[in-house]
């Protein structure tokens, strides 16, 4: 056992503060690592606020961790001490149902699906917890922290062209943008649609940019039509009908990252025919869509969850090799309470990421 420290809410309504814990040591086939920089994903405050009804508490979130590797198990061969590593959503999975065999464990059906980086094992219903998990408490801890052990096939390699910071966000709102657009086979040429400019917006947009497709960026904000003229794709306010109307037709993709329930109608009728659109951001039921829209032009509305860890090594070198990566805002973890009310405004331009130098503070 090593001690850690690391921000955590203990309840639905309370502030993360600092708590200490033990992380266990590494395993033979598992990898201690150094938290440097993690990722401030929308997801880690509905997890905190318990909006998806499964969260456990103390509830220390993060899922776009990068680290340097300090210790490694018996058994480990693909990282040594010293390399820089990243963990994404995932520190595990059944590995024997078909998707994991299929190298898709984002899609596993094991008992607990994937073991989720933090609140995991991710149950329907948190409340009938029936044990502890591979880490020896009720839920995992997540990357707010300093420093997290995870299985060495579960650990990503971060590529040298990518500052570590900048490499973090990948982890979540790269590859959960990624993967759809790859399963869906997004092309050079296509015309792609990004619904909400926000931290996985801003990846997609770049992600697409960078694939050779056409970007229009939906957005509810003004000041965003600039930013999303700056990084190659054009920008439609929601509210403005008459551009949405030219747009008829006219996209062979889109993504929705807006993260609550909304209405996917008016976006519809601008999906060319036989075509998707991928809702990643809101894991809830969504306003229903007519289906007649639907049926006269064989169109379909899609989920996608996050993406494998093969695919999460793909847009790690996929945004290396293009020299692309998301617009961070570096923050120190105290600052993590103002962060999240700034998310929630829409106000981050366009990821928060904690500089885990600053919990050396809270050590003291
Ligand atoms: P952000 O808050 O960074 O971005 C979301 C953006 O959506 C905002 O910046 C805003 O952009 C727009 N928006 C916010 N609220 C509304 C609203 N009520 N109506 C319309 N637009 C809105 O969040 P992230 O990008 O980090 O995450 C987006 C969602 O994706 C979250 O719900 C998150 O949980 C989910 N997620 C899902 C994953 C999956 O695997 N499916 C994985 C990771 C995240 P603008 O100013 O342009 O309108
Ligand atoms: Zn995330
Ligand atoms: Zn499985």
């Amino acid at each position: 056992m090593t001690q850690a420290v690391g921000y955590a809410a203990q309840h639905s309504f309370s502030r993360l503060k600092p708590i200490t814990f033990e992380r266990d040591d590494p395993k033979a086939r598992e990898v201690d690592i150094e938290i440097l920089y993690c990722g401030v994903c929308h997801s880690d405050i509905h997890q905190v606020k318990n909006e998806w009804s499964n969260t456990v508490y103390p509830c220390m979130p993060g899922h776009e961790i990068v680290g340097r590797v300090t210790r490694i198990g018996s058994a480990v061969s693909r990282h040594k001490v010293g390399d820089m590593v990243g963990v994404g959503c995932m520190v595990d999975s059944c590995r024997a149902c078909e998707p994991c065999r299929s190298h898709e464990e984002n899609y596993c059906e094991g008992p607990n699906s994937w073991l989720a980086t933090y609140n995991g094992p991710m149950m329907p219903k948190a409340k009938v917890l029936t044990g502890t998990n591979m880490y020896g408490r009720d839920n995992t801890y997540g990357g707010y922290s300093s420093s997290i052990v995870a299985p060495e096939d579960f650990v990503l390699k971060i590529p040298a062209a990518l500052k570590p910071e900048v490499a973090a966000p990948i982890l979540c709102a790269g590859v959960t943008t990624y993967s759809p657009m790859k399963h869906w086979g997004v092309k050079s040429g296509d015309h792609v649609g990004i619904i909400g400019f926000g931290g996985l917006g801003d990846m997609a947009a770049k992600i697409a940019v960078a694939m050779g497709a056409r970007v229009t960026i939906f957005t509810r904000t003004k000041e965003k039509l600039e930013e999303a003229r700056r990084l190659g794709a054009e920008g439609v306010l929601e509210s403005d009908k008459e551009a949405q109307g030219k747009l008829k037709a006219s996209f062979d993709f889109m993504l929705s990252t807006i993260p609550e329930k909304h209405d996917l109608n008016p976006f519809m009728p601008m999906l060319k025919r036989d075509r998707t659109i991928v809702v990643v951001g809101a894991l809830e039921p969504l306003a229903p869509v007519n289906n007649q829209e639907r049926a006269m032009h064989r169109t379909s509305v899609a989920g996608s969850i996050i993406g494998s860890i093969a695919d999460t090594q793909e847009v790690l070198d996929f945004c290396a090799k293009h020299s692309i990566g998301p617009d961070i805002q570096v923050i120190p973890i105290q600052d993590i309470n103002h962060a999240y009310k700034e998310v929630l405004n829409g106000d981050v331009r366009f990821r928060y990421v904690i500089d885990m130098a600053s919990l050396k503070q809270e050590e003291a």
